[in-house]
């Protein structure tokens, strides 16, 4: 992602607060209070501008959202679509994926997505994937018991690595696509980088995996 400069994002963030909830740990265990019901969390981790959450916010009313962005400069573009959209169903987190224990305690998230996470293709830098061991364990500890990761990339290599990740971590493989939009999925959300990556031509690959209880 490249990432403009914009002074003013900060401001902006914190007059939104019902938007981008400014001091998420008060609601760790507790996000049904937020949203005011008690329908099943999805989490969407590296949201980007955020299309893909609203979206899928606005298809689906019975179920809660929120789109962890770990940059504030980012993370204002999909406030803006939050703005307009004007969903209760909703709400986005300026915080850091590796954090993630702090804001959710156990069973709080049915579901995380992970669309055009960033590769990492160096070697060394494997544990910053999102789809690494450690992050797994975060995610398991968020979950609920056989809570599913769904993993959208338009990068084969990191695609490869990440289902090895999951495989190796006992994760149960339920669905998977090597070419998601010649495929016969149905009712696929693109996300703001799924329609640049495969304008060009770039073929998409999908999996969904799911937690089984050790
Ligand atoms: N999901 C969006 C899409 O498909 O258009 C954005 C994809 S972009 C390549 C990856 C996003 O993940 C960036 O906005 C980046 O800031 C965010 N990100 C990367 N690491 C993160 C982390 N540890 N915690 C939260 N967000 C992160």
């Amino acid at each position: 992602m490249r990432l403009r400069n914009k002074p003013w994002a900060k401001d902006k963030i914190k007059q939104y607060p019902q938007y981008i909830i400014p001091t998420p740990e008060q609601y760790k265990g507790k996000w049904n209070e937020l949203f005011g019901n008690t329908n099943p969390l999805h989490i969407e981790i590296g949201t980007g501008k955020g299309r893909f959450i609203t979206e899928m916010a606005k298809a689906n009313p019975h179920i809660n959202y929120i789109g962890i962005e770990l940059y504030e400069s980012v993370i204002v573009s999909a406030l803006d679509r939050l703005i307009e959209a004007e969903l209760p169903n909703v709400k986005l987190l300026n915080v850091n994926a590796k954090d993630l224990k702090e804001y959710f305690a156990k069973g709080d998230v049915e579901r995380i997505y992970l669309n055009f996470s960033d590769p990492w293709p160096k070697k060394r830098h494997a544990k910053r994937r999102l789809t690494y061991k450690s992050f797994l364990e975060i995610y398991e500890d968020i979950l609920v018991d056989e809570g599913e990761i769904h993993f959208k990339t338009d990068n084969q290599g990191l695609f490869e690595y990440s289902l090895i990740s999951f495989s190796e971590y006992g994760l149960l493989l339920k669905f998977i696509s090597l070419d998601l939009h010649n495929s016969d999925f149905e009712g696929n959300i693109m996300t703001e980088y799924e329609e640049k990556f495969s304008s060009r031509g770039q073929r998409i690959y999908r999996c969904e995996v799911k937690y089984v209880k050790r």
